[in-house]
């Protein structure tokens, strides 16, 4: 392994990959981006359901969403690379007048930022989604850009593009450590578990890993690993395509096509924190249970595949990225809380704006910065959580 670099992204998930890519294209010098799983993607990106939406609450959130919805529309003419991108759209099942008056007050916004989101009324959710059992629907949105994509197709497009720009990636290569220098505050390396490599920047993509690596050098931030799960169901064609990605947020349910059968993800509200991502097979049959309410079709199907996987969740649900504290030469990009492949493309060119020009211009991420962890008139709330 080459023992220097200018720069050094630590994780190969979709953060890290879209940072290099966006670094090297940029022509930021040598770019080593160092894994320590044997291949790309398999933690967090590799366990997401591929859900890509630009219906959030926050501004910020929304904004992260619309750049990298434009990225992922020119996917083939700038990555000249594979994607499988279905622009099926996103439906929000609005069930309870909370729901309904806080997605009023989104819809203006998106409004605002010249998003064309549908509100339907009932009537229209019957029509657009048969499948959906009615029961307490008062209204739903829909916004034709939102839809899902191949995390796999967009981890391996953004590090192939990266070598085309000279970035290297190393698997197998555990950082164990920063070198800072005599006065602890600048970067001057990384230690591996095959070497130290001199550098004096360096990136933490490192997903639900953050706080124990940037933890290395002293800086919370606070990022906390939380299971999430998934079944995808055998070849099933009772729903016809499209369909959009069918979301009813009093419950967390969602689900899509994948593979020729469903994807059904739902969020487990008394999980805590930790790293065990076994599948819960308690969680799983109340998951079915609660897909076959909302869409009685889906008794017809059979479960196939199931797995869980880690949301990388900072205590206000939204990523940090920003310089790592005190540390000169340190950067975070991290702690998306299960937006993190919908929000890679922003990722990247935020993070090599911040790095190479001193300051994002795409979108102002002063609202992203780690210290508004210590001042909570700082923190977002972000209603549309799954
Ligand atoms: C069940 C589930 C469903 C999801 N659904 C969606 C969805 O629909 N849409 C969406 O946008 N997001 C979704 N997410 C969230 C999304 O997967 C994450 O936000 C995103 O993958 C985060 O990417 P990452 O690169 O930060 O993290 P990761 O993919 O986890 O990558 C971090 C990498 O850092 C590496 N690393 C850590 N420490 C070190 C070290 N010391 N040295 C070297 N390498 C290190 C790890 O091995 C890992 O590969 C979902 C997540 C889950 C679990």
């Amino acid at each position: 392994m080459q023992d220097s670099a200018d720069i050094v992204v630590i994780g190969g998930g979709c953060i890290g990959v879209s940072v290099a890519y966006h670094l090297a294209k940029r022509g930021a010098g040598k770019v080593l981006l160092l894994e320590r799983d044997e291949f790309l993607g398999q933690e967090s990106t590799g366990k997401c359901a591929g859900g890509i939406r630009a219906q959030f609450s926050t501004e910020i959130n929304t904004r992260l969403s619309l750049l990298s919805i434009d990225a992922f529309e020119r996917w083939g003419e700038e990555i000249q690379e594979p994607l499988q991108y279905w622009q099926w759209g996103y439906c929000f099942l609005l069930t309870n007048d909370q729901l309904v008056a806080s997605f009023k007050k989104s819809f203006e916004m998106w409004n605002r930022l010249g998003m064309d989101a549908e509100w339907w009324e009932p009537a229209e959710v019957e029509k657009r989604l048969p499948y959906v059992n009615m029961d307490g629907v008062q209204g739903a949105t829909f916004y034709a850009r939102d839809g899902f994509g191949d995390p796999s197709d967009i981890t391996q497009g953004y590090a192939k593009a990266a070598r085309r720009h000279d970035a290297v990636i190393e698997n197998n290569v555990e950082v164990t450590g920063l070198k800072l220098d005599e006065n602890g505050r600048e970067v001057v390396g990384v230690k591996t578990n095959q070497g130290d490599v001199a550098c004096s920047k360096v990136v933490l993509c490192t997903g639900a890993w953050t706080r124990d690596v940037a933890g290395l050098v002293g800086v919370d931030v606070p990022v906390e690993p939380i299971r999430r799960q998934i079944i995808v169901t055998d070849k099933f064609e009772d729903i016809k395509d499209p369909f959009p990605m069918t979301v009813d947020l009093s419950t967390t349910l969602y689900f899509h096509r994948e593979s020729g059968g469903i994807l059904i993800g739902m969020s487990d509200q008394t999980e805590s924190a930790g790293y065990d991502d076994s599948f819960n097979e308690e969680f799983g049959e109340q998951m079915l249970m609660t897909a076959m309410e909302r869409a009685p079709v889906l008794e017809n199907a059979s479960p196939k595949h199931k797995w869980a996987g880690l949301y990388e969740v900072t205590p206000d649900h939204h990523p940090v990225m920003d310089k790592l504290g005190h540390i000169r030469g340190g950067y975070v990009c991290a702690g998306f809380s299960g937006h993190g492949l919908m929000h890679a493309p922003a990722a990247g060119t935020l993070m090599a704006e911040l790095i190479l020009d001193g300051r994002a211009t795409s979108i102002d991420i002063s609202a992203l910065e780690l210290a508004r962890f210590s001042d909570p008139s700082r923190l977002h709330d972000e209603a549309n959580v799954i």
